[in-house]
């Protein structure tokens, strides 16, 4: 991709958001650490659901070590694999008092040192904690990184690294909120909306208007249970107008 249409794609999502943040709630760096450190293989509705309760009586770590791991599990039972998270947030609550002086620390090595803390969840503290211009790659910035061409790549680790070294600075540290909430509402893994895809004439491979793909998928459903060939439905290039920013 060259790097004018790189550009241009970073400049329409920032007018459709200029300030672009977190779906997780959380009123401090430590409470930012904690829920997305739930949000691994959650969604982030479920784990605002988890820490609306538990953070106003923990939003400290004295206060969330104080309440013990079986306490913290009463909190987050309904997020998957809860019983590993909560052993790694009493882990990391105990290491924060011992080793930062309760604080989150603002730094990648001291953050990836924490349990349950590794380089996705360090890129986003340090992002949006701290600020910092890091890019955490989840899945669906790895899906559209690929699919637009910002970013190709095989692994979570490649395509980061080309998103640090490609993308402007100036939007360096709102990308990663850009691309996730792209990949959330718009460009969806199995129904990707390029028909109202506001960057659909700057994709380099645009998928299908979502009718179309919706009726692909349920081809390919059809022909699985057949075991038998089919002719896939033709593929696409959307000629659609971008949406209209709003300011
Ligand atoms: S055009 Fe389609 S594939 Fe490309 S970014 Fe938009 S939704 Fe995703």
């Amino acid at each position: 991709m060259n790097p004018a249409k790189r550009r241009a794609i970073f400049e329409r999502l920032r007018a459709a958001n200029p300030k672009p943040t977190t779906e997780l709630h959380y009123r401090n760096p430590f409470e930012l650490l904690v829920a997305v450190v739930l949000s691994a293989q959650a969604t982030d509705v479920s784990v605002n659901k988890a820490t609306a309760s538990l953070f106003q009586l923990a939003d400290t770590p004295e206060k969330l070590l104080a309440l013990g791991e079986d306490g913290l599990k009463q909190h987050i039972r309904t997020i998957g694999l809860y019983r590993t998270k909560a052993k790694n947030i009493i882990g990391l609550c105990r290491q924060l008092l011992e080793k930062h002086g309760g604080q989150v620390p603002a730094e990648r090595e001291a953050l990836e040192a924490l349990p349950g803390v590794g380089r996705k969840t360090a890129n986003v503290v340090l992002n949006t904690a701290f600020g910092q211009p890091t890019i955490a790659v989840d899945t669906h910035i790895f899906r559209v990184a690929n699919r637009t061409g910002l970013a190709p790549g095989k692994t979570v680790l490649e395509v980061e690294k080309k998103l640090l070294r490609t993308t402007p600075d100036e939007f360096k540290h709102d990308c990663h909120h850009w691309l996730i909430l792209h990949g959330r509402y718009v460009c969806k893994a199995r129904t990707p909306d390029c028909a109202h895809c506001l960057i659909a004439d700057l994709c380099d491979h645009p998928v299908l208007p979502v009718s179309q793909g919706t009726a692909q998928i349920h081809l390919a459903k059809k022909t699985k249970a057949r075991a038998k060939p089919a002719k896939p439905a033709a593929r696409h290039q959307v000629k659609t107008q971008p949406r209209k920013a709003t300011a």
